[in-house]
């Protein structure tokens, strides 16, 4: 096949193309595989930081905590939950990372389980999971003397294989929506249901899949999430994470982190923790603003393309980049580490061969831009509101290049 012209053929009838042009850097040659780790920047970053600067923090200083900035973690949090989560407002936060909000919704998780039933001491969590999910889980596991059911993929996890671990000892299921690496989605709402006819509680990681395909934590009837704004919610490098905690747990929820936004009356300044009622009680310092600002930009652009649309996209792509892989790579022994089915998999592709660090290292070079992912992946990840067909087509063009010139 002629790479570029069906590249082209592709962006020509892409019905979400124009979105392309509002990110920042979209007009150069750089090929950027990378959104899936951290999102470009939108070009309205810049006059809306300009606008705050000088207008609800230059002009409106401390008042803006009054008029605004208290009520913008559940403001922003409640757009994500309608535009990206399936959620009802009232159970999005935006706050911390995703590290320190897992922990506090996680140890709020396994500390109601524990208080209702001691018998239940088992953290249900996988091998192949985010290593922050998975180191956060040994501390509390050593913090509470909880047990650690650790589950291996092969190469994936399944439902049944989940379902099978739980049991009257599990006390939460910890998973992640989309793993990191293969890209696969697991079925959470059958996952979710089997953990509630075992009498547990599921924390799903949505780092993966937030802004990236469709979710629906209200109707899955999931318990608790996370997951980070600044990959496919294009928030900017450290911007803010969330935390979802659906509203029939919020009333028995208490999580560890006790700080003053999470009182129920932060100004009081009294003695004595009183958590605030519904989702104020999941903060713990001051919201991070500022850090929230290109998150805010892009929801706009988010919520005019809409999920739907970003979705068909991101299958589009990821179906293109794995049809150019067993065409031009799999001749090159490259093996396709992601599920085959598109339904089965999130927006990014693992490419498998025994050099792709260094073949990474060569394409940072080239100014094409993927991860790579340990022992030997080469991870694209393709960003349906700033990802062209042309920059996967030229992107892994060179891939085959270098493979190629590895291989005289
Ligand atoms: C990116 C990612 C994180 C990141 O956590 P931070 O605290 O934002 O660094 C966590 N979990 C998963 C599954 C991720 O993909």
């Amino acid at each position: 096949m002629d790479l570029s012209r069906r590249a082209a053929e592709l962006d020509a009838a892409d019905p979400i193309a124009h979105f392309r042009s509002l990110f920042e850097g979209s007009d150069s040659d750089l090929v950027y595989l990378d959104g899936n780790s951290l999102g470009r920047p939108l070009r309205a970053v810049r006059s809306r930081l300009d606008e705050f600067v000088t207008g609800a923090w230059g002009s409106g200083l401390i008042r803006s905590w009054d008029e605004e900035w208290m009520e913008l973690p559940f403001a922003v949090g409640d757009r994500i939950g309608v535009l990206a989560l399936g959620a009802a407002p009232g159970q999005t936060v935006v706050a911390d990372s995703t590290s320190v909000m897992l922990y506090k919704l996680l140890r709020a998780a396994v500390d109601r389980q524990q208080a209702l039933d001691p018998a239940r001491c088992e953290i249900v969590v996988d091998e192949a999971n985010f290593p922050t999910d998975r180191y956060l889980v040994e501390g509390i596991a050593a913090e509470r003397g909880l047990d650690l059911r650790w589950l291996t993929p092969s190469p994936e996890l399944s439902t049944e294989q989940v379902t099978a671990a739980l049991g009257p000892r599990t006390a939460v299921v910890l998973l992640s929506h989309i793993t990191y690496q293969s890209g696969q989605i697991a079925d959470v709402a059958a996952i979710t249901a089997a953990a509630h006819r075992a009498g547990a509680l599921v924390l799903w990681d949505l780092c993966h899949s937030a802004g990236a395909v469709p979710i629906e934590l209200d109707r899955w009837q999931v318990d608790l999430a996370v997951g980070c704004t600044y990959k496919y919610l294009n928030g900017g490098p450290g911007s803010p994470a969330f935390g979802y905690v659906a509203v029939r747990h919020q009333a028995a929820l208490r999580q560890p982190l006790q700080g003053w936004m999470g009182h129920a009356e932060p100004f009081v300044m009294g003695p004595g923790y009183r958590p605030a009622d519904g989702m104020r009680r999941f903060l713990t310092g001051t919201p991070p603003v500022l850090a929230m600002q290109p998150l805010i930009a892009f929801l706009d652009v988010f919520a005019d393309a809409g999920i739907e649309a970003v979705r068909a996209k991101g299958v589009a792509l990821t179906e293109f980049a794995i049809a150019i892989s067993d065409e031009l790579l799999a001749p090159l022994g490259v093996q396709v580490g992601s599920p085959r089915a598109a339904a089965d998999r999130g927006n990014h592709v693992l490419l498998r061969h025994p050099r792709m660090r260094e073949v990474t290292a060569a394409l940072w070079q080239r100014d094409v831009i993927p991860d790579f992912r340990e022992p030997d992946g080469l991870r694209i990840g393709l960003s349906p509101l700033s990802t062209s067909f042309a920059e996967v087509a030229r992107g892994l063009s060179v891939v085959a290049e270098l493979l190629t010139a590895r291989l005289m």
